[in-house]
Formats: structure tokens, sequence, C-alpha cells
């Protein structure tokens, strides 16, 4: 089937593209359509399409698949949890033995001493937890002025109300109503906390409930914090009384080469989103991570005791829970978070070889096993990804004319390098067109 084959005419003249009955995902679909890679099986690092194409997959999909793809250990843990319980619910008396064991496993590698977990399906759903439990704690405190919720420019935190409300990509806010879907929420500049005590004076801290950040921007361009400006936003956010709800989608479960870049950059939230590399993505899978101090309130031993309402019928559910444990299970024993730090060195290498290249790369970023290459104005890194896909190699345009580079963990060296060969060959091939 062609794209022409496609072309319907309606009576105003005007071609449409009919396509698959699935509607792509942030496509502008006339683009897409007809020339849609379509994935069907995967091994380790690696992905194939229908037509037997072989992909090294430098995004890890989604920056989700940490462990490779296809993996069979997780495979085999699914079947079997299956056969014996796919899921079952975790509202008030029933739980499952899978989802309470992932809360206590979760518990012990968190940041946040003494941490409670939330689970649910995904990193939208965790970051629309995260700004409902932040307005429900200041509500319950007696202090239901504090609302807002502050995020930052070019900030991605997934695309449900609140995410899109509190999205730092313009075009991801605009079309669901003149300010935003949700109220009262505004951003601040990249790295620049003086930026962000200045918008504390003017909206008043008795406003705002809560400051969401990426510790590296991912869908931004890859951001890594600029020194000490983690623990600036930290300390706003103490001196304020507001939460500090760090996104570690991306970042959670070794991709800076710490289980949480809140380690590696010495910060603690109050809340901690994750979702992806908790499963690898081989089921869908997210949550937060709570403090004490937002918890305890919700578990007094009082008939008066709040309760927080919140829950979907797949939060905790058993089979993704068990192949969560499965995929922590292989970090760990596979030493995958250690290996991050070795591959960051490697990666770290090979974009100052890159960056070398003067005129046609502007930049790069590396924060872990995660790095951003930012290409001159008269590259397109769209043009360059498409280019990549003909050598064999994913990776994706981001905002900011950038490359995204976040392989899977278990990435050879040369593997590593090759895919920053790959980038510059197809870099040159554009100059020398
Ligand atoms: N937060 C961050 C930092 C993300 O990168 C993403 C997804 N890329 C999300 C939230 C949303 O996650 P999901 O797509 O699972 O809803």
């Amino acid at each position: 089937m062609t794209l022409t084959d496609n072309i319907a005419t309606d009576d105003s003249a005007r071609s449409i593209i009919d396509g698959p009955a699935l509607w792509p995902a942030q496509a502008h679909t006339p683009s897409v359509l007809g020339r849609q890679l379509v994935i069907d099986r995967g091994v380790g690092s690696y992905v194939f399409t229908t037509d037997g194409q072989k992909l090294f997959d430098g995004t890890a999909g989604l920056w989700h698949a940490n462990i490779g793809h296809a993996h069979p250990e997780l495979a085999q843990v699914a079947f079997d949890q299956m056969r014996r319980l796919e899921t079952y619910h975790i509202f008030a008396r029933f739980t499952n033995d899978k989802a309470l064991a992932l809360g206590e496993r979760l518990a012990a590698l968190s940041p946040i001493q003494r941490s409670k977990v939330i689970l649910n399906s995904g990193g939208a759903d965790s970051i629309d937890v995260a700004c409902k439990l932040a307005r429900r704690h200041w509500q319950r405190e007696g202090r239901a002025t504090k609302k807002m919720i502050l995020s930052r420019e070019f900030a991605y935190h997934g695309l449900h109300a609140f995410g899109t409300s509190i999205a730092g990509l313009q075009f991801n806010r605009d079309g669901y109503g003149t300010e935003s879907l949700v109220p009262d929420t505004a951003r601040f500049p990249l790295h620049d906390a003086d930026a962000i005590v200045a918008m504390v004076a003017e909206i008043g801290a008795d406003n705002i409930a809560a400051i969401v950040t990426e510790p590296v921007q991912g869908t931004g361009g890859v951001n890594p914090p600029t020194p000490g400006y983690l623990e600036a936003v930290e300390k706003i956010c103490r001196d304020n009384d507001i939460l500090l709800i760090l996104d570690e989608v991306i970042t959670g479960f070794g991709r800076t080469g710490t289980m949480f870049a809140a380690e590696r950059y010495g910060v603690t939230p109050d809340l901690l989103t994750f979702a992806k590399g908790v499963t690898s993505g081989y089921a869908p899978l997210g949550g937060v991570l709570v403090s004490p101090h937002i918890w305890e309130p919700f578990y007094v031993d009082s008939p008066d005791t709040p309760i927080f309402r919140h829950g979907a019928t797949y939060a905790g559910h058993a089979t993704a829970s068990a192949v969560a444990l499965a995929n922590l299970d292989i970090l760990e024993r596979d030493g995958l978070v250690e290996r991050v730090t070795e591959l960051e060195v490697v990666l770290r290498n090979a974009l100052d070889g890159l960056n070398a290249r003067q005129g046609e790369v502007i930049d790069v970023r590396v924060g872990g096993l995660l790095g951003g290459i930012t290409l001159s104005e008269n590259l397109s890194a769209e043009s360059i990804a498409d280019d990549l896909i003909d050598l064999g190699y994913i990776s994706r345009p981001l905002r900011g004319n950038s490359l995204q580079i976040s392989p899977p963990f278990i990435v050879s060296d040369d593997e590593l390098k090759g895919y920053i060969d790959a980038i510059e060959t197809a870099i040159t091939d554009r100059v020398n067109r």
C-alpha cells in the first residue's frame, strides 16, 4: 500500500489521507502516514521492522527499554503471573501480593526516607497524582490557597490534564482552553534559580503548592542541571513551604548512573514520580514516592483521618508489578546502574569528538547514559534522524534542533561509539550533499 492508495477526495476537494485505523501519537499525520516504521521484533539493543530492517535502538524507544528488548526472563515472569493471577485491585481492603512486594522494594530504593509508594500505569498518571496530592496536602493543612504548580520552560511531564497544563513546551499546551486545562500553573526559565525567587515573590508563596522539575530535562533537549541549580531549587522550596516534585520518569532506575537522579545531584524531593525504567517498558507502570510529612496525616489512627481520593483499576497491577520486580532484579544482578557510569565516560568522549565539528554541532550535553546534540541551523535534526534510519540507527529529534541519545544500558562500548560515529557520518553526508 502506498501513500497515494490512501488518498480520497472529499467534496471540498481537499484530499484526506485515510491510512490505518490506529491514530499515530504526537504526529503531523500527512508527514508520517505511508512511511511509518512498523516494529515487530526486538533483541537486546536492536529492533526490527516488518520489512526486516535491523535498527540499533539509540533511544531505547521512548527512553524506556533500559535492560534491552524482548528479555526472556521478563516474558516468563509475566506468563507465570498471568497464569496465577492477572491482577487484583488495591481499593479499600483489597490488595495483591505483587503490588505489596513492589511497594516494599521501591521504598527501600527510594531517595526519600520512609517513603510510601503510589502505583499507577505510567508517567503522565504519576504527574497527575503528584500534583493532586500536592494540592490536597495544602488543603488538608488548612492552607487551601496554595494551589499553583510551577514548572520549567521546555519541560515535559506527560500529556494528561496536569501534564498538559504544566508543560513547558508551549505546543503541548496550546488548544485546550485560553489559559490551560488545569488553572493555576506558571512556568519559569531554564536553569535560572533567581527567576524562581522572583516568581515566588510575585505570586506569593501562600499561593504556590509545588515546583515540578525533571532533574535532567529530557524532551526539552536533554538538559542536565547546571552546577548547584537543583540544590538552589530545593532551597527555594524549603524556604517557602513549597513542595518539590522531582519528575524522574526518564532518570529513575539508573539512567544517570545512580538509582535516582536525586542521589546524583544531591537533592531530596517531597514527591518523586517514576515510570518507564521501573519495568523497562515491559508493562505499563508508574508511580509516586511520597515523603512521610505528606503521607502520615492520611495514616493517623482516627475516624477523622482524611482519605486521598485517588485510585484506578490498574493501580498496583499484579502482572506489571511482578514484571517490575524482575526488572529490578536484572538491573541489580547485572550491575547495570554501575555500567551506566562507565558508559557515560564513553558517551562523553565520543560526543566531545563530535562537538569538535565546529560549525555543524553547536553543543553536546551528557548526564549519565543520556545525551543531547544540538545541530546548527543549516542542518535539521529531523532530517539527520531520518538519514540515521537508512544507516540502521534510531535517534529522535527533540526541541531546539537536538538529537536524543539514550540507548539501553546493555550496549557495549563499541556499539555506543559506533552509534555516535553513525551520527557523524549522517552529518558529513548532509554537509557534502
Ligand atoms: N515525565 C517525563 C519527564 C517524561 O519524559 C515523560 C514521557 N516521556 C512523562 C512524564 C510521561 O510519561 P508517559 O508517557 O508514561 O505518560
